[in-house]
């Protein structure tokens, strides 16, 4: 007889208000059905698996995430289902696949692998959302390691068109504004960069301010305008000086607008990691790796970022040593965020999960309560992950 139910029984789970020592969660299809203490004799079609000591919590969700294991997500037809594979090592159960500036022929071949590994997801996998562009449309003075040759203005674009490999000339709205694009960041100050925001906020999309230097005044237009969210709040930003207060001013003081926030503990100070969430609350920040193809592998690794070359250190770095994201993993930025920003597990859980599951709408996803969709991951007393379950699937044996 087949298994119905999967009983996760004895650990430490963070629920939305508290953690409940030694909980049995219960799954069944691809839902949890149930949360119960206590054992009971199960059914034939019953299994429990044995979680004592160990601490559960809802899957994170990555709404910024270029590769993991050696893996960018520009990396051909199959990269973005195989970094899905992966990233469920590291406790992920959804993510957007993150997009830097690349050629017209590259994003189309993006948004394909991001479409198929979509329509057939692999049991176990990380839920692939939709995708992050980082985009042609920042400002090239705060590029980072986004290539500048693929930094456009709408309306140089709009006007010409893009031309594809094979012949084809397409309009910017055909390309960007596809059903399998979700956020796009944007610089508003850039030439047309309102006109190309309105337009993508009518499409549908969630436009987020990043890569830019704003003024106050500009990001605070494009906050009116509908931009409800920020591309690595601080990095790559005008700074928040006290006079002038910038993008980071803007976004710390509008309610409206969730954060991301790179939590590895390099891009961002502890200290001003605190000062972010005490500003916007934990119901507005989105803990993320910024994770490249670098992410998960050993230091002084070699890796590729939309093409270009990469190291592995404390963060990435390309080899002129520009800043190119991080090499953390979300069970890093989960643990840097207890161990290093003074979170309890429950802000951190909120950050990590339930946040960025609820400003990208995900019904279900974010929370361990029943009827929520079976996405959660147990981890040491250490926080080491050792299984991440989607959909009530498991896809990585348990780590000893
Ligand atoms: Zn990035």
């Amino acid at each position: 007889m087949s298994v119905t139910r999967t009983f996760l029984s004895g650990a430490d789970v963070v629920l939305p208000d508290r953690v409940a020592s030694g909980l049995t969660v219960v799954m069944e299809g691809d839902r949890i059905v149930d949360l119960t203490s206590g054992p009971r004799e199960l059914s034939n079609s019953e299994r429990r698996v044995d979680a004592t000591g160990q601490l559960m919590v809802p899957g994170f969700v990555d709404v910024h995430v270029h590769g993991v294991m050696g893996i960018d997500v520009l990396d051909g037809a199959t990269a973005v289902a195989s970094v899905a594979r992966e990233l469920s090592r590291f406790g992920v159960t959804a993510f957007c696949p993150t997009a830097v500036a690349c050629s017209p022929d590259t994003l189309s071949g993006f948004l394909g692998s991001v479409a198929a590994a979509r329509s057939t997801p692999e049991a176990g996998a990380a839920r692939v959302l939709r995708a992050h562009l980082e985009s042609n449309f920042i400002n090239p003075a705060y590029s980072g390691a986004q290539p500048t040759e693929w930094l456009w203005t709408y309306e140089q674009k709009e006007t010409s068109g893009v031309f594809f490999a094979d012949g084809s000339t397409k309009k910017i709205p055909d390309i960007f504004f596809s059903p399998d694009v979700g956020i796009l960041t944007i610089a508003p100050e850039m030439p047309g960069g309102m006109d190309l925001l309105r337009a993508a906020i009518k499409a549908g999309m969630r436009v987020s301010l990043g890569h830019s230097g704003a003024s106050f005044d500009q990001a605070r237009e494009a906050i009116d305008a509908g931009a409800r969210h920020a591309t690595h709040l601080f990095n790559r930003m005008s700074p928040m000086g006290h006079r002038d207060p910038g993008l980071v001013g803007a976004v710390l003081s509008s309610d409206e607008v969730a954060a991301e926030l790179i939590c590895d503990g390099h891009h961002v100070h502890p200290a001003v990691m605190r000062v972010a969430i005490a500003a916007k609350g934990h119901g507005r920040v989105m803990a993320i790796t910024d994770g490249t193809a670098g992410s998960g592998l050993p230091p002084r690794s070699c890796a590729r970022l939309g093409g270009r070359n990469i190291t592995v250190g404390d963060v990435a770095r390309l080899d002129d040593g520009t800043l190119a994201g991080s090499v953390a993993t979300m069970d890093r930025v989960f643990s840097t965020l207890v161990a290093q920003a003074g979170q309890s597990l429950v802000e951190a859980v909120l950050l990590c999960s339930t946040t960025p599951a609820r400003e990208l709408g995900l019904i279900g996803q974010g929370v361990i309560a029943p009827g929520s969709l079976a996405d959660l991951a147990i981890l040491t007393p250490g926080l080491r992950v050792v299984q991440t379950w989607v959909g009530g699937r498991t896809l990585h044996p348990v780590r000893p």
